[in-house]
């Protein structure tokens, strides 16, 4: 019998900008999205109903998974599909900030048509993404791009340049939904220059590229989360250069061009703390479209 195997990538957030609180509830962002090489390793094979399974013990197996309800959205529409078999193996840390539900819903959309040649286009999966999260659409297209709306409006910009990255998250997790209540919009003092990054990504401005990353949630969970603020002051007097939150946190990120010296840093990092470290670099379009294999 055959199985799909995909990489769901891990994203984070090079700009993360909220305009303002809409009727519907949701805020209006303006993101700059990046994929990045940390991924959970999603297996899917046909089954009798949906069964999901897991290394992580405090991943849901039920209807809350986004993954779940990726494939329940598909058998809906698909009734042929007699049911699916999906293991999870989690290595996105949880309400991280890096979208490790999200991307595997992704991951199940993409495995999913590809394994029984369901033949929707790209326009199709994006939309059935929305239907499940804000950030699936983006874990869809990656690798960077801009996303409007509640984070679902998503468009292909010009690709980061391969750059490595230390994130560094502490032992709790953060819930995003309580990061945007708490944040109080006339509090952001300094908006991130969205147009000015999306120049630097077209001309290849790395100086650029590492010191005008922004994320004004940081407003909000350094407010929440003090020991985030300390975390991200710490790193700073360890010498990294470009740190930012990732999306609601409390996950932080460091920028660095050489392997080496992401290396070096992620184990001096390791040394003085519990937290949990990561070196990983960002992704472009080819690594992306050669994540799932049919076996
Ligand atoms: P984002 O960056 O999109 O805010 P996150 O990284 O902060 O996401 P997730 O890791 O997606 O957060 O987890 C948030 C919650 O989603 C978890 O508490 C978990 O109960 C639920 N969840 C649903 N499906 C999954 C999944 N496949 N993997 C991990 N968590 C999931």
């Amino acid at each position: 019998m055959k199985k799909a195997v995909i990489k769901a990538y891990a994203k984070l957030n090079l700009i993360l900008d909220v305009l303002e609180k809409r009727e519907d509830g949701y805020h209006e962002v303006e993101m700059i999205m990046q994929a990045i090489s940390l991924y959970d390793l999603i297996t899917i094979k046909s089954g009798e109903g949906i069964n999901v399974t897991t290394n992580h013990p405090l991943v849901p197996l039920d209807e809350r998974n986004l993954a779940y309800q990726a494939a329940a959205l598909l058998i809906k529409k698909y009734p042929d599909i007699p049911g699916v078999e999906i293991n999870i193996e989690k290595n996105i840390p949880m309400e991280a900030g890096l979208a490790g539900g999200s991307t595997d819903a992704a991951a199940v959309l993409i495995g999913m048509n590809k394994l029984y040649s369901l033949k929707m286009d790209s326009a199709e999966l994006l939309e059935k993404g929305a239907l499940l999260g804000s950030d699936v659409p983006f874990c869809i297209l990656g690798s960077t791009a801009l996303a409007k709306g509640r984070g679902e409006i998503i468009e292909e910009i010009t690709q980061c340049p391969k750059l490595w990255v230390v994130l560094v998250k502490p032992d709790f997790g953060v819930k995003t939904k309580e990061v945007y209540q708490n944040l109080i919009l006339s509090d952001i003092t300094s908006r991130p220059d969205l147009g000015g990054y999306i120049n630097a990504l077209q001309v290849g401005d790395i100086s650029h590229l590492f010191n005008k990353t922004a994320n004004v949630l940081e407003y909000s969970t350094f407010k929440l989360y003090p020991k985030v603020k300390k975390l991200k002051e710490n790193l700073q007097a360890m010498g990294a250069k470009s740190l930012l939150m990732s999306g609601s946190g409390p996950t932080i990120y460091a920028l660095f061009t050489a392997q080496k010296d992401a290396d070096t840093f992620a184990s001096d990092v390791r040394k003085g703390c519990t937290h949990q470290v990561w070196v990983a670099h960002t992704l472009n379009k080819e690594i992306l479209n050669e994540r799932v294999e049919i076996l």
